[in-house]
């Protein structure tokens, strides 16, 4: 349940490229920068390094960031009725 409810924050997230494998999210509390680290996204965020096994709503945003508007429109409606 928790990545799920991650996955519902991350839609609120800011994703902007700031260079090749890097980017900024905006939104939340803090910016927080994600890396792609040998194929691996990897934040600076605290609750990343807590649960490595799990991305941390700052990885998803990048994730959705590029994902398909189409796919996106989807998963908004999905999220709107919890
Ligand atoms: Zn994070």
């Amino acid at each position: 349940m928790s990545s799920s409810r991650s996955l519902v924050r991350s839609l609120s997230l800011v994703v902007v490229s700031v260079g090749e494998g890097t980017w900024h999210v905006t939104g939340g509390e803090q910016e927080h920068t994600v890396r792609s680290i040998r194929g691996r996204l990897v934040c600076d965020c605290r609750s990343a390094w807590y649960r490595r096994r799990e991305p941390c709503k700052h990885v998803l945003a990048v994730e959705l960031a590029s994902t398909p508007a189409e796919v996106m429109a989807a998963v908004r409606e999905l999220t709107e009725r919890w």
